[in-house]
């Protein structure tokens, strides 16, 4: 997939998202403003009821509908023409509230108007919650005419009873959430898919280079070899020999680079468990990589200052992380390369450190270095070739000798990759 495509479909998936997550909310808030008007009809309707009650074989009747008055989203009132007995309007209430099905807990106030005061408060139910009757609550006095009396009917907890009537959209709220969640979760394994095709491709890329240029070598020796008339030039004859002997060498180290790999990345890998002395690793991938620095005026600095370096592991495997850490050092270098190796212990510890002059990691890189196939790709870096799996491949093998390592570097200064395991004493 291009980048372009990955472009539009997080753009067209952030889209969906912002508008499945407004229209879930828009649906929300219009269910509620439902819920709260049937909540609203329900309550003027039970009112109205009680109003017909109270003041049914008074001479003054009022218009019962006229009669009930919503104050507030949760206050209510009803005009009634005389004081009313509390008992009797307490079951009045009662029973209107669950004929009409309002479950929702209440307090009331009887208002007297010839003592211009409350007369009366009560409570839904439960006498427990008389706090919540704020008797700040009594009837404001824009509705208070003096020649009536009143009831003030208020809903404390008028929204959390609508709320609590409305699971099915809580339910579709969480499976709205569920779904988000899945689509970003598929979004990232998109990205993650691209991010590894991509490194799959650049790792053909470079074993494709990495193959074809000793393989066109050995052709071309080949060729020169077959030539009529090289017999006479028996020097010509082993430089060519030498180039083939080397690149075939070179061939069989990136075959060995590879099946390296595949080996670890079985499900059991297999390892020696011997005592392995590092120092005397040390001074064999010495002499292997000492050539190659002088050959480009460098020079090898050892600092050897463990006093125990005997690790429980396979040789091999430890004698090639070495070779691994020291050909990265003179790779990465562009100068005179300047290479140190310093061990010594810490704790039961041994640790051994490679450190070089060479172009550094920028510390953005740092983290990848040791992913499979990972290279950094910036400028230079891209001249110099190789697969990736170096790094990879020390980090697992520290790893199952116990160990660990980290790596300390600066652009243009150089780095230090420190392999720390455990010693028998
Ligand atoms: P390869 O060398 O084949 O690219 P490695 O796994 O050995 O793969 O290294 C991964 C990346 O880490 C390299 O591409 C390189 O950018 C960086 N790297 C490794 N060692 C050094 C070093 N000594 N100096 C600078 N960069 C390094």
């Amino acid at each position: 997939m291009k980048n372009r495509d990955i472009r539009w479909i997080l753009i067209i998936a952030a889209f969906a998202i912002a508008g499945l997550i407004l229209m879930q909310v828009n649906f929300i808030n219009k269910a509620f403003e439902l819920n709260a008007n049937q909540f609203n009809d329900k309550v003027s309707l039970a009112l109205i009821t009680v109003a017909e009650q109270v003041n049914k074989n008074k001479r003054d009747s009022t218009s019962s509908i006229e009669a009930v008055e919503q104050v507030t989203e949760d206050y209510f009132t009803v005009n009634v023409n005389d004081t009313v007995n509390h008992r009797f309007l307490e079951n009045l209430l009662h029973l209107e509230f669950s004929k009409y099905g309002v479950e929702a807990d209440y307090q009331y106030v009887i208002y007297d108007c010839f003592a211009d005061s409350i007369i009366w408060k009560g409570y839904s139910n439960k006498p427990g919650e008389e706090d919540l009757f704020t008797v700040n609550r009594s009837l404001p006095s824009y509705v208070l005419p003096k020649d009536s009396h009143k009831i003030g009917v208020y809903f404390p907890g008028k929204k959390q009873y609508i709320l609590s009537q409305m699971n099915v959209f809580v339910f579709s709220g969480i499976g709205l959430f569920v779904i988000i969640c899945f689509f970003v979760y598929i979004l990232y394994i998109i990205l993650k898919q691209k991010k590894l095709s991509e490194i799959k491709s650049d790792f053909i890329n470079n074993m494709t280079h990495e193959f074809k240029t000793p393989i066109s070598t050995i052709n071309l020796s080949a060729d020169a070899l077959g030539k009529p008339g090289i017999e006479k030039n028996p020097e010509r004859i082993s430089r060519y020999a030498q180039i083939i002997k080397d690149e075939g060498l070179r061939l069989r180290n990136h075959v060995d680079k590879i099946l390296e790999i595949a080996v670890l990345d079985a499900d059991t890998p297999k390892f020696k468990s011997e005592p392995v002395d590092m120092h005397e690793q040390i001074n064999k991938a010495v002499e292997i990589i000492r050539i190659k620095i002088e050959e480009r005026n460098g020079k090898l600095e050892t600092n050897i200052h463990a006093e125990y370096t005997v690790v429980k592991g396979d040789a091999d495997h430890l004698s090639n992380i070495l070779l691994n850490l020291l050909g990265n050092a003179l790779k990465y270098t562009e100068k005179e390369p300047h290479i140190r190796i310093n061990t010594k212990n810490e704790g039961k510890y041994m640790v051994i450190s490679i450190s070089d002059n060479g172009i550094g990691i920028p510390k953005k890189y740092k983290k990848y270095i040791f992913n499979k196939f990972y290279r950094v790709s910036t400028g230079n870096v891209h001249n110099v070739k190789g697969f990736g799996l170096g790094l990879y491949y020390v980090n697992k093998i520290v790893k199952s000798h116990g160990g660990s390592i980290t790596v300390e570097s600066e652009p243009n200064k150089g780095s230090t990759f420190s392999i720390k395991l455990p010693v028998i004493k």
